[in-house]
């Protein structure tokens, strides 16, 4: 699971990586990855907080989209706000091929 590669610091092949900067190393990654029971609006915050002051948040969401991500906070995002983002992104892109069609 991606989050036990993020919290080696390394990537899948065993490179550092920019998970080697993540600021999330040095908490509990349980914090990232709620249960749904214990999905609390103060769990998330609280690593959303964490996020917003990551240096390495825009390689950590992208990977996240990427992938198609669905567990956890990644980059700052929830599932549900990257599932969101991710179609916005796809709804843009739509709008730009169809434009240079014309
Ligand atoms: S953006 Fe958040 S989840 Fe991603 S590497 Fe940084 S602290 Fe970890």
């Amino acid at each position: 699971m991606a989050h036990l590669t993020k919290s080696t610091g390394t990537d899948p092949d065993g490179k550092a990586g920019w998970r080697a900067r993540a600021a999330c190393l040095q908490f509990d990654s349980a914090l990232f990855f709620p249960d749904r029971v214990t999905y609390l609006k103060k769990d998330v915050g609280t690593a959303k907080a964490i996020c917003f002051r990551c240096p390495v948040r825009e390689e950590c969401l992208q990977t996240a989209l990427d992938s198609g991500e669905r567990v956890g906070i990644w980059g700052g995002l929830t599932p549900v706000e990257r599932a969101n983002l991710h179609r916005r992104q796809r709804r843009v892109r739509a709008q730009e091929t169809s434009t240079e069609d014309r």
